[in-house]
């Protein structure tokens, strides 16, 4: 049942089940000073009656409670069967819970319950764990009480060995952390408040340096251990692009991001470098000269893009880039024709194609190359282990990754999701960009803002007008979708002016004709969904129009921001929303008026939204805390983040006496032993 339930199956388990709050059970309050405000209330008094309530279908249980200063209601809507045999009017009951307010009247769901002794109301000397449950355990009188009951017991047997100390004695003072064995006791049954909080600052501390540890030890592993490709030369392609064929000086970042790649390259290990750039900062070029130099260095190298506008995009921008230089470059993506297909999959097996521009097709497919020594991997840090696996198994020295994304990671998520990846930012755009002006308005401004698009097209600009589709398959946002356009249409008609549609259902062929209308400025209107997310660069195009905006994310609203500014002109980022918005949408919208920072932006959302609901960090054990978490916790994390460092820096395979108890934490981890079974 607890294993079921909550994820315990070992008396290990049972003491990392940490109580959510603590209740000061010598004070009883009393019921009339429940107030809605309270997170919890615990009142005792007499069960006055109870009484089973049918409306149709659905049935409620219940009772009310009564103390010398008023009486509170008390509400299950399960487990009623249960409380029904164990409750009995008339009797004395301790009742804890969050209260909620009915009709102006206090009212408890689903409280714990607790017959009333003397005892207890005679005041005890600490505080009371109050742990998470579930309705079913409950049901089953498996609550909160009684895990505390069961932790109290299992912490009396243990001793000082069974929870041994785990961080060395230099870190707990420097830091001042209590012992583990301390903290064990005082998370669950502390005597104060501020017992709670060194035992809970320990514990976090404990769980980021580890997490820290662990991915500091797989960074060192592979710069000791893995081969890679050495690119060793700067060679006659990487030259004479860099002094004849460069449209443009590269910015500061440019140069500096360029020279960490180099260095990553040259020194015969393999590189795992994770590549941050805000939208516009210049990430393609950086991913043709670090091809350029693989070329020199006579290596193949991919370039991989998330869809197939972005992968063409890319390869008509490099082409052009390149010019006349003799460089072998092929794309090839789900749309190429088999007789092409076939053609360059020949060639590059044979190492004939230099540079292979794609999607995801040319890991998928049966592509091999002759001796792949370069993979970028453009605007998805979603790129796993995986996937990355796949790469490897495409030559027998692994090739060098290079992970480009425009969507900024906080620091302290890249620090515990990317921990193991080297990583690199640019932190500036190139010269000469122009504002974006944001605003936000609610639908009922749309005849203006109508207006406004047109006197931007009137100045032969473009525009974007863009609708959420969050789920693929949602019929109900199609329907938007093609609503919206009808209704731009109508302010827009033919043929004074054309519009293009793309949407993530249409046929390849069709998209790529939609978005090269538009590219070629023979559209001055793109109605899309989010398909225009990442990477598209339509210069001339200076005003996104973002509808029902609240149903975006931050980071997602930042993205499609980064469509317009592109080129010499002033660019406009317009918000529409509904007349209603919720505290955390309508601070979305005050953020995006507010900053063009991505970083900013990232951490924001992070705050906003947990580090859950941020892309790509799902299986990446950021999320694997118990207590501390990369939100609220952030200058914790940098300083175990130090403290190992400085560790790994000196010791890197713990050898040292005062690091065994790493050494011998990390392993016993490993090799977790399930102590005896529980429940
Ligand atoms: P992103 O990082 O979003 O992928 P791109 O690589 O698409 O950005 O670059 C955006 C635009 O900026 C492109 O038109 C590109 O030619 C231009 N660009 C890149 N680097 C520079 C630079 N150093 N100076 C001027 N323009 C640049
Ligand atoms: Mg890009």
């Amino acid at each position: 049942m607890l294993r079921k339930e909550l994820n315990i199956f070992s008396f290990n388990d049972l003491l990392n089940h940490f109580p959510y709050r603590h209740v000061d059970k010598t004070r009883v309050d009393a019921i009339a000073s429940i107030k809605p405000s309270l997170d919890y209330a615990y009142v005792a008094g007499t069960l006055v009656s109870l009484e089973l309530i049918t409306s149709g279908k659905a049935r409620r249980l219940v009772g009310m409670l009564k103390d010398d200063t008023g009486i509170v209601e008390l509400v299950w809507f399960q487990g009623i069967a249960w409380m029904q045999k164990i409750l009995h009017t008339g009797h004395k009951y301790f009742v804890f819970g969050k209260p909620g307010f009915f009709m102006g009247k206090p009212q408890m769901a689903h409280p714990d319950i607790e017959n009333f002794s003397m005892e207890q109301s005679g005041g005890k000397a600490w505080l009371e764990p109050v742990y998470p449950s579930t309705e079913k355990l409950k049901a089953k009188f498996l609550s909160g009480q009684v895990l505390a009951k069961f932790t109290k017991e299992l912490l009396t047997k243990l001793s000082q060995k069974d929870l041994s100390e785990n961080l060395p004695e230099t870190l707990l003072k420097t830091y001042k952390l209590v012992s583990r064995y301390s903290a064990y006791r005082q998370i669950h049954f502390p005597a104060n408040e501020e017992e709670y909080r060194q035992a809970l600052r320990r514990l976090k501390f404990e769980e980021l340096f580890f997490a820290q540890l662990r991915l500091g030890q797989i960074r060192l592993q592979r710069l000791r251990f893995s081969r890679g490709q050495v690119f060793d030369k700067v060679g006659n392609l990487f030259h004479e692009f860099y002094s004849h064929h460069l449209p443009f000086e590269l910015t500061n970042a440019q140069k500096k991001v360029l020279k960490e790649i180099r260095k990553d390259t040259a020194g015969g290990k393999q590189m795992n470098r994770l590549l941050q750039g805000d939208v516009g900062s210049g990430k393609t070029m950086i991913a043709l000269l670090s091809m350029l130099l693989a070329a020199d260095n006579h290596f193949q190298s991919v370039l991989m893009a998330p869809t197939e506008i972005l992968a063409q995009q890319h390869f008509e921008s490099i082409k052009s880039y390149l010019g006349p230089l003799p460089v072998q470059l092929e794309l090839l993506t789900g749309s190429t024709s088999a007789a092409n297909r076939k053609k360059i999959v020949k060639a590059c097996e044979s190492g004939q194609v230099q540079m292979l521009i794609g999607t995801h097709a040319v890991i998928e497919t049966k592509v091999k190359f002759q001796n792949l020594g370069l993979a970028i991997v453009d605007e998805q840090h979603k790129f796993g282990v995986e996937q990355r696996a796949k790469l490897w198994e495409k030559s027998t020295v692994p090739p060098h990754i290079l992970v480009m994304t425009a969507t900024p990671i906080p620091r302290t998520l890249a620090l515990t999701a990317y921990g193991d990846l080297d990583y690199s930012i640019l932190d500036e755009l190139p010269p000469g960009r122009m504002p974006i002006t944001t605003y936000h308005r609610n639908e009922r401004a749309r005849p203006q803002v109508m207006d406004f698009i047109r006197k931007e097209i009137a100045k032969g600009r473009q525009v974007y007008v863009i609708y959420p589709l969050i789920e693929e398959s949602s019929k109900l946002d199609y329907e938007n979708l093609m609503k919206g356009f009808e209704e731009v249409k109508a302010f827009f008609p033919e043929p004074k002016y054309w519009i293009s549609m793309l949407h993530g259902k249409q046929p390849p062929v069709q998209k790529e004709t939609n978005m090269q209308r538009f590219v070629m400025g023979e559209t001055q209107i793109m109605v899309a969904t989010t398909v225009v997310e990442v990477g598209v660069n339509v210069p001339n195009a200076t005003v996104m129009i973002i509808e029902s905006a609240e149903r975006f994310g931050l980071s997602q609203l930042h993205q499609l921001r980064g469509r317009v500014g592109r080129g010499a002109e002033k660019s406009y980022c317009i918000l529409l929303t509904g007349q209603k918005l919720g505290n955390d949408a309508r601070e979305r919208m005050q953020i995006m008026e507010a900053t063009r920072d991505g970083f900013l932006i990232a951490e924001k959302d992070l705050e906003l939204r947990g580090p859950g609901q941020i892309d790509g960090t799902r299986q990446s054990g950021a999320l694997d805390f118990k207590l501390a978490s990369i939100v609220n916790d952030k200058e914790m994390l940098e300083v175990a983040r130090n403290a190992v460092e400085a560790i790994l820096e000196t010791d890197p395979d713990l050898t040292k006496s005062e690091h065994e108890r790493l050494k011998n934490f990390l392993q016993q981890q490993k090799s977790k032993t399930r102590w005896s079974k529980v429940g």
